[in-house]
C-alpha cells in the first residue's frame, strides 16, 4: 500500500528532473518514461498479488489504489506536460532576440546592395557588369576579347544588332518626340572600375512610341561610343531606362568641349574615393538639365556596349550635344581617359532620324 505513493514520489522526481533538462529535450520523451515507470509498478502489483492470494478484500482495495494511482500518475505527466510547455514558452522568446541580433548585420548587407539596385544593381548586371572586374577597353580584357571570356557574351562576338554604331544614312521623319518626365531627384555616384555612374531615385520616366520607361542609372564614356557620319565626339553621357518588362531603352546625349556643365559638375563634386563604393549626394539634381534644349534624336535598335552584350535594347542619340569644359573632361580623362567600346557593324539596320 505504501509502496505507491513511494513510487509515485519517484515519477515525479524523475519527471521533474527531465522537465529541467533544458530545451533539447523533446515533450514525447519524458511521458514515454512515465510509462515506462508505470509499467514498472504494474509489474510490482503482480508480484504483491501473487504473495497475498487469500487476502481478497486487500487485492480489491490494492487494485483500487493501484488505479488512482495510475489515474493520479496519468494527472501528475498531464501537469508535467503543461508546465514543460509553459517553459518551452519562456524560453522561445529567450531564442528570439539571439535570431533578432543576427538580423542587423543581414540587413545592413543587403542595404546597399537594395540602393544599388534601384539604381541598377539589376542594370549593373544587364550593362554587361559594368560592375565585373575582368573585362575592359585595353589588353587581355579589351573588347576583342569580350565574347571569348564567357559563353554568356557570345553576342558581343556573333550578333548582329550591337552597339555602338557609326550613325548614318538615317531616314528623316517626324520621329514621335522622347516625352521627358525628369525631376529633382537624389543621387548616389560610383566608379565601377568601367565608368562613373550615377545612380537615381525611383520616379524619372520617359515615354516613347507609347511605352514608358523608367530612368534607373547614368553613366559617361570617353570618346563618345557612337559616332555621327563618321565623327566622334569628346565624350557622351548613357541614361539607361527599362520598362515594366525589363526592356531597356539608353539615350545618349553627346558630350562637346565647350562651357562648364552644373549638372556634370554635381556628379564630379561627388565622386567617390574608393571604387564600388557608392556616395551618395547630399544634394539633389535636376535632371532634365543633362538633355539638350533641342530634343530631335536619332533611334535605332541595338546593344549592351558593354558584356554581355545583350540585344533588344532601344537607342536614342540626341541629336545636339550637350558642353562641359575642357576642366571637367580632364577630370574625366585622369579616371577614365578611355572607355568606348569601337563601333560595329550596322547590317542594314534600320535607323531612323528626326527631321
Ligand atoms: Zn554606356
Amino acid at each position: 500500500m505504501r509502496r505507491y505513493p513511494a513510487l509515485l514520489l519517484t515519477l515525479l522526481l524523475a519527471s521533474f528532473a527531465h522537465a529541467n533538462d533544458g530545451p533539447a529535450s523533446s515533450p514525447s520523451k519524458p511521458i514515454k518514461q512515465a510509462s515506462a515507470k508505470e509499467d514498472g509498478a504494474s509489474e510490482k502489483k503482480d508480484t504483491k498479488k501473487s504473495s497475498k492470494d487469500k487476502e481478497k478484500d486487500t487485492k480489491d482495495a490494492a487494485a483500487k489504489e493501484a488505479l488512482q494511482a495510475d489515474e493520479l500518475a496519468a494527472k501528475i505527466a498531464e501537469r508535467l506536460a503543461v508546465l514543460r510547455k509553459d517553459k518551452e514558452r519562456e524560453e522561445a522568446p529567450k531564442a528570439r532576440p539571439v535570431v533578432r541580433s543576427y538580423a542587423p548585420p543581414v540587413v545592413k548587407k543587403a542595404e546597399p546592395k537594395k540602393e544599388a539596385e534601384h539604381g541598377t544593381a539589376a542594370i549593373v548586371a544587364a550593362m554587361g557588369g559594368h560592375g565585373a572586374l575582368h573585362w575592359g577597353y585595353q589588353g587581355e580584357g579589351s573588347p576583342l576579347n569580350w565574347g571569348k571570356m564567357n559563353p554568356s557574351n557570345a553576342k558581343c562576338d556573333n550578333g548582329d544588332r550591337q552597339s555602338p554604331i557609326d550613325i548614318r544614312d538615317g531616314i528623316k521623319v517626324d520621329l514621335d518626340p522622347i516625352n521627358f518626365d525628369y525631376k529633382l531627384s537624389g543621387f548616389n555616384v560610383i566608379d565601377n572600375g568601367h565608368t562613373i555612374q550615377v545612380n537615381v531615385a525611383a520616379g524619372n520616366f520617359i515615354t516613347v512610341m507609347g511605352r514608358s520607361y523608367e530612368l534607373m542609372q547614368f553613366h559617361f564614356h570617353k570618346p563618345s561610343e557612337e559616332r555621327i557620319n563618321g565623327k566622334s565626339f569628346e565624350m557622351v553621357v548613357h541614361l539607361v531606362h527599362k520598362d515594366a518588362d525589363g526592356k531597356l531603352a539608353v539615350v545618349a546625349v553627346l558630350i562637346e568641349r565647350g562651357k562648364a556643365h552644373a549638372l556634370v559638375q554635381l556628379v564630379w563634386n561627388n565622386l567617390p574615393l574608393e571604387k564600388n563604393e557608392a556616395v551618395s549626394a547630399l544634394s539633389a539634381m535636376d535632371l532634365s538639365n543633362i538633355l539638350p534644349l533641342k530634343r530631335g534624336y536619332y533611334t535605332y535598335m541595338g546593344s549592351l556596349t558593354t558584356p554581355p552584350c545583350s540585344e533588344g535594347v532601344l537607342w536614342m542619340v540626341m541629336k545636339e550635344p550637350i558642353e562641359l569644359s575642357a576642366e571637367q573632361i580632364g577630370i574625366f580623362h585622369r579616371l577614365y581617359p578611355m572607355n568606348a567600346r569601337p563601333v560595329q557593324k550596322s547590317f542594314g539596320r534600320m535607323i531612323k532620324e528626326s527631321s
